[in-house]
């Protein structure tokens, strides 16, 4: 008998057969109803498409092989430090905790793992990924490393992988990036019958009445996660609740104003609150797009971060301030879009929005309609 040649990270364990009921991922269930055959389960007694322990082995190794690789080809080892100098993880940390793979039975659980070799070792390389023809993958924590290091200066030319020979660049995966929003389709149009709420705190003598007291800030003096200090943009809300909970600050001014604006015409705006689920990981026609979601994901999540004003903000906030200005500069579809939606960061499921428009382009683009209330205490509002 021929000894049989397993990939790195396989070790052969028990030799049983199982079906799809077991597995709750659809790439699992899907590779046993195209692989299978027809069987008793070992697990469940049922005669059902079944495959070996070791063909599945082989197919989630497979999976783990697509997002890490062996460190021992690319990481430097110091043996003083303790080991490599990248973080690693054996099989079954990847499969089970990183990659949550959820078995229904005890039994079936540890037998998947003795087919797993506990001495064969992973590691991230390097934050990104390439495939197919200009696929690139590129996480949101290594973008943010790069903006933070270069300070906003020349950063679309930052080489980050190197394909056939030619460089790529943070600008190619940005552009990757841009083409992936309008498969997507994550633009969302707000028209002139369209509301956004912006309010404002105040003491009990001054009370904000005309559009001019709601418009963008005609000199703001603190940066925030949009924009530097010294850019004007419209921050508002899609309902007055969380228009309200978002500039409410404790041990600030007691009263709270509230405007309604209609879009004058209709604005384009890049909506991160309808963030995509994520590709199993084990879904080989989908996965190369794996990491661009969870990069959506992750830019959206700090996006929606609340702000703090500790001092660090400068550079804290370079990344989302960097990829705002990309936005604000790229089309989608064939537009410009004039702001972007995000989750509240007050007021679970609320929506905000941020316009790029600065105290004249708010009053010039937005209509005012009405003030929505006056003066009323924050006291009202459960913050
Ligand atoms: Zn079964």
């Amino acid at each position: 008998m021929s000894e049989i040649e397993y990939p790195y990270g396989i070790d052969p364990g028990p030799d049983r057969q199982v079906c799809l009921k077991h597995f709750s991922d659809y790439a699992i269930e899907k590779f046993i109803t195209e692989n299978g055959f027809w069987s008793t389960c070992d697990y469940c007694q049922r005669t059902a498409k079944v495959v070996d322990l070791g063909q599945l082995a082989e197919f989630l190794i497979e999976a783990v092989q697509y997002f890490y690789s062996d460190p021992t080809n690319f990481a430097s080892y110091n043996g003083r430090e303790g080991g490599f100098l990248v973080s690693t993880f054996d099989t079954n940390d990847i499969l089970f905790d990183i990659f949550e793979l959820d078995i229904d039975l005890r039994r079936l659980d540890d037998d998947l793992r003795e087919w797993f070799d506990s001495e064969a070792i992973w590691a991230d390389e390097s934050g990104y990924y390439g495939e197919g023809d200009q696929m690139l993958i590129y996480s949101w924590q290594a973008l943010t490393n790069v903006a933070k290091e270069k300070l906003g200066q020349g950063i679309y030319n930052v080489v980050i992988d190197e394909y056939q020979g030619e460089s790529v660049t943070i600008g190619h995966f940005l552009e990757n990036l841009r083409k992936e929003i309008e498969t997507l389709n994550l633009i969302t149009i707000l028209n002139d019958k369209s509301q956004i709420f912006r309010g404002r705190t105040h003491s009990e003598q001054i009370r904000p009445m005309q559009a001019s007291d709601f418009a963008s800030s005609p000199n703001p003096t603190q940066p925030n996660r949009m924009s530097r200090s010294g850019v004007s943009m419209f921050y508002g809300a899609l309902d007055p609740q969380t228009a309200a909970m978002e500039i409410i600050e404790e041990n600030g001014p007691e009263y709270v104003s509230m405007a309604v604006f209609r879009p004058d015409s209709n604005l384009y705006l890049l909506d991160l609150t309808r963030m995509p689920t994520l590709p199993s990981r084990f879904d080989k026609k989908n996965r190369s797009r794996y990491f661009i979601l969870d990069f959506l994901r992750q830019f959206a999540k700090d996006f929606s971060k609340p702000i703090s004003r500790d001092g660090k903000q400068h550079v804290e906030y370079l990344p989302t301030q960097f990829m705002t200005q990309f936005f604000q500069k790229s089309e989608f579809l064939e537009n410009r879009i004039d702001g972007i939606i995000y989750t509240s960061a007050k007021h679970s499921s609320g929506q905000c929005v941020v316009l790029f428009f600065d105290y004249m382009e708010s009053l010039k683009n937005l209509w005012f309609e009405k003030i929505y209330y006056s003066a009323i205490s924050v006291d009202n509002f459960d913050l």
